[in-house]
């Protein structure tokens, strides 16, 4: 089948086109006007999607070389996101299937993010935990089957994504600062400073502690130094990234051994991260696993994993009728 896909839960407008669980195209209209708010702002990135929504899924078709006449099925995600923005994607999805007379799927955001993993062409084997770091969640989810997955453990406040972009937003860094804590952090030194561990049991997370010891060091030695942050900025990026790495594999590491899983997988927008993604490998290398990382344009938001989660769900005869709604939360 030829589906089209459409991802409008956050910022990132996506539309999709996958033949056969091939992508043929996935385009990424990114919102900038969030920028200067310092993170996303709900009612515009709702606007914002309805202007991108049609020239994203023209372009996604123009680029697959596929016509309207071509689609067999409309994969979208119905949740979790920001309600405004999920609607403008679950409308026109459903819109587009009414015209044309197409079955549609819902597709649940967290799930894409791990089955995005089936896009590439050597794929993780079943039973393989996948550890999802974005902007709003932080997971270690034990994937047992496509649509078979159980969170074995997730973050009691903030996510692995905001902890990178509210350290950003301490140090005067724009929306969103993930990526630039990134690019900082490859010129310094990972040991400069030291931030705590958390000690929170089981396989969950808490990054509210780590980010207000950060908030406190950077005041205090503001406080001492106004240059400080200027001076040190590679060191402090490069301090902050390798322990929100290390306090996410640590735990990984303790789930692949209690589960007894050797097929590791990375997800999420926080796996576009260098020095997770370099933890994350050499800890495979040293634990004899098989790891999965995403290729950077499946990392964050993007069609492309919604459609290949539509595809597995149009195998299995897994539709919905046109009174579908979005869910700003959506279990697993
Ligand atoms: P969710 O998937 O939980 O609904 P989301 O869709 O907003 O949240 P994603 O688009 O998957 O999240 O990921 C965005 C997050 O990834 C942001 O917090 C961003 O700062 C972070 N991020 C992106 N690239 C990098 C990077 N290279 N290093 C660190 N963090 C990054
Ligand atoms: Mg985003
Ligand atoms: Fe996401």
């Amino acid at each position: 089948p030829i589906i089209l896909a459409i991802e409008s839960s956050c910022d990132e407008t996506s539309a999709s086109v996958c033949a056969d669980g091939a992508i043929l195209s996935n385009v990424i209209a990114n919102q900038t006007i969030h920028e200067a708010y310092g993170g996303v702002v709900p009612e515009l990135a709702s606007r914002v999607h309805q202007q991108n929504i049609v020239p994203a899924v023209q372009q996604a078709l123009l680029n697959a070389k596929v016509s309207k006449n071509d689609i067999d099925a409309v994969a979208f995600t119905r949740g979790p996101g920001l309600l405004g923005s999920l609607l403008v994607g679950v409308s026109f999805a459903k819109a587009f299937a009414l015209a044309r007379k197409l079955p549609l799927i819902e597709v649940n955001h967290m799930q894409a993010h791990i089955l995005a993993h089936f896009i590439a062409d050597v794929k993780p084997q079943f039973p393989f935990l996948c550890l999802t770091v974005s902007g709003g969640h932080t997971q270690i989810v034990l994937v047992k089957d496509y649509f078979d997955m159980e969170v074995i453990g997730q973050t009691l406040d903030d996510a692995a994504g905001e902890a990178m972009d509210k350290t950003s937003k301490i140090l005067g860094l724009p929306y969103p600062g993930g990526p630039l804590i990134d690019k900082n952090a490859r010129n310094g030194n990972p040991d400069a400073y030291k931030f705590p561990e958390p000690q929170i049991p089981g396989f969950d997370f808490s990054f509210s502690g780590l980010k207000t010891s950060i908030l406190y060091f950077i005041r205090d030695n503001v406080a001492k130094n106004p240059e400080f942050i200027e001076q040190n900025m590679a060191d402090i990026c490069a301090s902050v990234e390798k322990r929100i790495a290390t306090i996410l594999l640590n735990k990984l590491k303790a789930a692949a051994t209690q589960y007894g899983i050797k097929d590791i997988a990375l997800a999420g927008g926080v796996s576009a991260n260098t020095g997770l993604r370099e933890g994350l490998t050499a800890l495979g290398k040293q634990q004899g696993w098989n790891v999965f990382i995403p290729k950077f344009e499946y990392c964050t938001d993007n069609a492309a994993m919604i459609a290949i989660a539509g595809y597995h769900k149009f195998l299995k005869n897994d539709f919905v009728d046109q009174s579908v709604a979005p869910l700003a939360r959506m279990p697993m």
